[in-house]
């Protein structure tokens, strides 16, 4: 074995893979990793299908098709009365992710600061270290995980970089509001911080909210990389698509990592999603298909022992059993693993610190009959 000195040390595999895993072994019912156990509807996998009958079967321009950045400008338009040009401020990625990462590598230097809000979906901080940046976390509290801006303020620094914003949050469901946006408008103000908005969400919002997306504000979106996902919009997280908005001067150097790093995604696929989503009301329920399911789960859950913690955006539910039982969150995941066939996510895992907050994840893109029979086995602890 050659010696190698690890780029990441300390960090292990995904708690994603690990609870997959662990549920496949024991043919548990997953609600752990976040994807749904039905399908997406036929008619896109028909003009997916399509498009590879015509050929579409080569490399894609390397910022992605005309025809899906035109779409998404439309979109963005309608949906936050912005204006990104397809040509120049739209970018389509390997997924959510991978428009992450590149974001991060486009701009982070050794030595810079990047605030980030735990729980915080898993590959924030790995990826600002990985590339010789430093991680300053806030940390949020459950039931509520509030933010105190002024407590956010002491965290900035001359070095700080970025502030990366997930809403609605993975895992704990929690949505910015008019006040955080106020907040964060006079924080940033007069700085050369950047923002990086992770709004895989933005289609899952509950109650009647409106998601608050960065593109809306234009003292904010000046400063933005503003990252969304096919995957949580169509039920194909499979499929690894998803795209990266920003002003032409960031997107300039995003795309100079990004030609490098995939140069470019799947073409079919771009070309089925332009033309299916050309129609947004192949989009538009999301929002109430997602709160049904929600609150069929938060009704099924008051049978258990667990708490609710709220959740007014995403497709997670978070609960404690602090009441019940004093093992950690990873324990306790293993124990409703193998004792109760359920998998779940232990929130812990989206702290850099150890934390004991006792608080669960839950996935609930799920057919109804899959989540019945995982609170039946959860009405048994
Ligand atoms: N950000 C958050 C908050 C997520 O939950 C996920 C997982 N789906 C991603 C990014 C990555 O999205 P994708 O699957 O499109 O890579
Ligand atoms: N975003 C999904 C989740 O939070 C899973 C993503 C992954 O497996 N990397 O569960």
């Amino acid at each position: 074995m050659i010696p190698i000195q690890s780029k990441l040390p300390g960090i292990a595999t995904t708690i994603f893979t690990v609870m997959s895993k662990l549920a496949a072994a024991h043919k548990a019912i997953n609600l752990s990793q976040g994807f749904p156990d039905f399908d997406c509807d036929p008619e896109l996998v028909n003009r997916v299908t399509a498009a590879m009958k015509n050929g579409a079967n080569q490399y894609a321009p390397m910022a992605g098709t005309v025809e899906l950045r035109e779409v998404i400008t439309r979109k963005t338009e309608n949906l936050y009365g912005a204006i990104y040009h397809p040509e120049s401020e739209i970018t389509i990625t390997a997924g959510g992710s991978q428009a992450i990462f590149t974001a991060l590598a486009a701009v982070i230097n050794a030595g810079d600061e990047v605030i980030i809000f735990e729980p915080a979906y898993d590959s924030y901080a790995p990826t600002i270290k990985l590339l010789g940046g430093l991680v300053k976390s806030y940390e949020l509290i459950p039931p509520n995980y509030d933010i105190d801006w002024e407590l956010v303020k002491k965290l900035f620094s001359a070095r700080t970089k970025m502030i990366i914003l997930n809403s609605p949050q993975n895992p704990t469901g929690r949505m910015l509001t008019e006040s955080d946006i106020t907040a964060l408008t006079k924080l940033v103000k007069g700085t050369d911080v950047l923002i990086l908005s992770d709004e895989v969400y933005e289609h899952i919002v509950y109650d009647g909210q409106k998601h608050l997306s960065m593109a809306s504000y234009p003292e904010l979106k000046e400063r933005s990389f503003v990252v969304a996902s096919f995957g949580k919009l169509l039920h194909t997280t499979g499929w690894k698509l998803g795209y990266c908005m920003a002003p032409d001067y960031l997107m300039k150097e995003f795309r100079k990592v990004h030609q490098f790093n995939v140069f470019s995604v799947n073409t079919p696929m771009q070309l089925g999603i332009a033309n299916y989503i050309s129609d947004s009301s192949k989009y538009d329920d999301l929002s109430s298909f997602f709160q049904q399911k929600r609150d069929a789960f938060r009704g099924m859950l008051l049978e258990t022992k667990f708490k609710l913690l709220p959740c007014n955006g995403s497709y997670f539910q978070c609960v404690t059993y602090a009441d019940i039982a004093d093992t950690n969150d990873k324990e306790m995941a293993i124990k409703l693993v193998e004792d109760f066939g359920v998998a779940s996510i232990p929130v812990s895992a989206f702290y850099i610190r150890n934390t004991d907050y006792k608080v669960l994840r839950f996935c609930f893109a799920k057919k109804e009959s899959t989540l019945n029979e995982a609170v039946n086995r959860l009405m048994k602890l």
